[in-house]
């Protein structure tokens, strides 16, 4: 294999590019990506950069050196368009090929979008450098924010929001924030935390027009409300990136369709990060996971497939989130579980617990790092749900 192409320059694309040269190949790496700034780091942009501002050379994944440093040839601002995996070359925007003997599909997610109507007053999303800093540009004291969807991007921008001094209200379909993702019992704990800090979640509740009015926008909702708003934003999930490969032969069905290894049904072609769909053996399920860890991972495990070193990439979910002073961390799998076990709850700590077919599949602590990394353990070894420790008091299943 003489060039490898890697299509997605950020987390996932980077540790692909890196775990090659740190394997020792030798030949022609590429990084495309469709942005115009050299890879950076999101978790920052709903965090301290929504707060600060975005200094680049903070959020920047590598120096500006490294990529020449490591003979990695960078094609910022360029989106591939196509796959020509007959020919093995990629179709980029401005109608140049790039060829390739080996690619890295690492195209991750994207925003989904409410849709627009004619009077209807821009709603900001998160995912780029631009959208935060355009986002910080409204957020200015004493206004109200209005967010439409509590899952972390929305809960993470409303707690900046009231850091920097705004109303915020957050309109949610669910019955509580997070519930699809974490279920109720931990949904109403963030519920709990966002309203001592001032937030508005009204659940169950839907927007069914948002106009403009001045300088801002009134909403009208399902429960017959309408709320005035100086700014909105939505954060209502996120999509993989994967219409530039229609018609390649590599299949796809709600991201790219990857083996255990990260392979893809098209030899010399692997995926990771956001937009990879993978068999993960320890869960026995296909899965994608639109978290950082995971980016890194599979970024690093997908190259060492394409060198030949392939084995089934079987890690145990990680994901983090920071809102006013709750440090949330969640190991494993929550979706799907048929019991649940809350352990701790009070304004400080939260420790609940996830089972499936009697084994611990999942673990969310807020505050509580050394319960973490024990249940992480135990998920990666397959520990029975009763052999957790102390029993818990179950109120799900
Ligand atoms: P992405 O980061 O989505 O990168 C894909 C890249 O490919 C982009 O640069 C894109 O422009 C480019 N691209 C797309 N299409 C093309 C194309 N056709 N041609 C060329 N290039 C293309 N995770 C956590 O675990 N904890 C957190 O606290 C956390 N906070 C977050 C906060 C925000 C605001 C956001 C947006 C995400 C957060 N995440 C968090 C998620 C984490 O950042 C993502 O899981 C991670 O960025 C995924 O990396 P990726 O490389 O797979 O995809």
């Amino acid at each position: 294999m003489r060039r490898i192409a890697v299509v997605g320059g950020s987390l996932a694309g980077v540790h692909a590019a890196e775990a090659l040269r740190e394997r020792g190949f030798e030949g022609d790496v590429t990084l495309i990506s469709a942005e115009n700034e050299l890879p950076y780091d999101r978790p920052p942009l709903s965090k301290e950069a929504l707060i600060s501002g975005v200094a680049m050379e903070r959020l920047g994944l590598r120096a500006p050196e490294w990529y020449a440093d490591n003979a990695i040839t960078t094609r910022i601002g360029s989106a591939a368009v196509g796959l020509d995996t007959a020919r093995r070359a990629i179709l980029l925007d401005d109608g140049t090929r790039a060829g390739y003997d080996g690619l890295v599909i690492a195209t991750g997610s994207r925003p989904r979008r409410l849709p627009s109507t004619e009077n209807a007053p821009p709603v900001q999303v998160l995912r780029s450098i631009e959208d935060s800093l355009r986002l910080r540009e409204r957020l200015r004291p004493g206004r109200h924010l209005v967010l439409i969807g509590a899952g972390f991007i929305g809960l993470e921008i409303a707690a900046t929001a009231r850091h920097l001094g705004l109303d915020v209200t957050i309109i949610e379909v669910g019955q509580v924030p997070l519930g699809r993702a974490l279920g109720d019992e931990v949904g109403s704990w963030f519920r709990t935390l966002h309203a001592r800090n001032g937030v508005e979640i009204v659940c169950t509740c839907t927007v069914e027009t948002i106009e403009r009015q001045g300088e801002g926008a009134v909403l009208t909702l399902s429960n017959g409300r309408t709320v005035n708003a100086d700014v909105v934003a939505a954060g209502v999930g996120a999509s993989p990136v994967t219409e530039w490969l229609d018609g390649s032969g590599v299949q796809t069905a709600n991201g790219v369709l990857c083996y255990s290894d990260l392979s893809t049904s098209v030899p010399g072609v692997v995926a990771a990060g956001d937009v990879a769909r993978w068999y993960n053996p320890l869960f026995d399920e296909e899965i994608r996971v639109e978290h950082w860890t995971n980016a890194v991972e599979q970024g690093r495990r997908a190259a060492h497939t394409l060198l030949g070193e392939g084995e089934a990439f079987s890690a145990v979910p990680y994901f983090w989130t920071d809102q006013y002073d709750a440090r949330m961390r969640f190991v494993g799998r929550a979706t799907a579980a048929s019991e649940v076990a809350v352990k701790e709850f009070d304004d400080e700590r939260l420790v609940a617990l996830y089972g499936r077919d009697g084994l611990v599949r999942g673990a969310v602590c807020v505050n509580a790092p050394r319960e973490l990394a024990r249940y992480r353990t135990a998920i990666r070894d397959q520990v029975r749900w009763d052999d957790v420790g102390e029993a818990p008091s179950r109120i799900g299943g």
